[in-house]
């Protein structure tokens, strides 16, 4: 293997860290599905792939990670996160902002911005990117299709997935995840799904998002690689996704 500029690859010399945040309280729909994905797409490429699970008692330190995924949750668990999440603030906004690759579902998509209103009140959110979130009804619950044109690494094909929300959420001038061709999104009146930010992917997208989406699996690999190595993930073995490709293919069909 050998980068674009002809440099020497050996893939076992790779090797990314990922961290799995408060897997006890936010792994709604198997959020989980997602990081097995993120490993066996590494492993299949020859690249090592660290799991480390930080529960709610555990102390957080990103200094080695590479990515990090918070999943969704209830409102009830989500407040729980939520008061841990504050006191490690500093340390995920020093992630962020140093480029850090993370991943953040539903709930945990809500908790990056200032605040999710709900019936019971305000929960104070991490504010590390500039949205927030309103609770309504009724709940936005559908398959979901989206599509994004304008990423740099331009997404190929279509992001499908399922969403169950009750908030709504506004993102502002941030660069949505994706136009969405069907179901809500952020909040079911702007066609805005998700959002990204420096190498943030906020989405409401459950569940197996990137076995459904290995294309969204390698979006992050790649940022995660190229910010410790600074190489692409095109450098790797391509694998073949026939089967994947096809099963996203036929959610397509079947909706639009
Ligand atoms: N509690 C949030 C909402 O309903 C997120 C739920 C979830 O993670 N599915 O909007």
């Amino acid at each position: 293997m050998s980068t674009d500029d002809g440099k020497e690859l050996h893939s076992g010399d790779y090797s990314l860290n990922i961290v799995h945040l408060y897997p006890d309280l936010l792994n709604l729909y198997g959020d989980r599905g997602n990081i097995q994905c993120l490993r066996m797409r590494c492993k299949w490429r020859g690249i090592d792939a660290q799991v480390t699970e930080c529960n709610l008692d555990d102390n957080l330190s990103l200094a080695s990670a590479d990515i990090v995924l918070l999943g969704g949750g209830s409102d009830r668990e989500q407040q729980i996160v939520c008061t841990r999440l504050q006191k490690v603030r500093t340390e995920l906004r020093d992630y962020v902002e140093d480029g850090g690759t993370l991943l953040a579902i539903c709930g945990g998509y809500q908790l990056l911005g200032h605040y999710y209103d709900t019936a019971d009140g305000r929960m104070a959110g991490l504010s590390l990117v500039d949205l927030y979130t309103q609770q309504d009804s009724p709940r936005l619950i559908s398959n979901i299709i989206l599509i994004n044109e304008s990423l740099p690494d331009s997404l190929p094909y279509e992001i499908v997935g399922f969403e169950n929300h009750g908030g709504r959420t506004y993102i502002g001038g941030n660069a949505p995840f994706g136009k969405v061709l069907l179901g809500h999104g952020n909040n079911g009146k702007d066609a805005s799904e998700g959002v990204l930010y420096r190498n943030v992917i906020g989405t409401y997208l459950h569940g197996p998002l990137l076995p459904k989406n290995p294309h969204v699996c390698d979006l992050l690999l790649h940022k995660a690689l190229n910010r410790k190595y600074g190489v692409s993930i095109s450098d790797f073995p391509v694998l073949d996704d026939s089967q994947e490709r096809e099963a996203n293919r036929a959610v397509v069909k079947r909706y639009l």
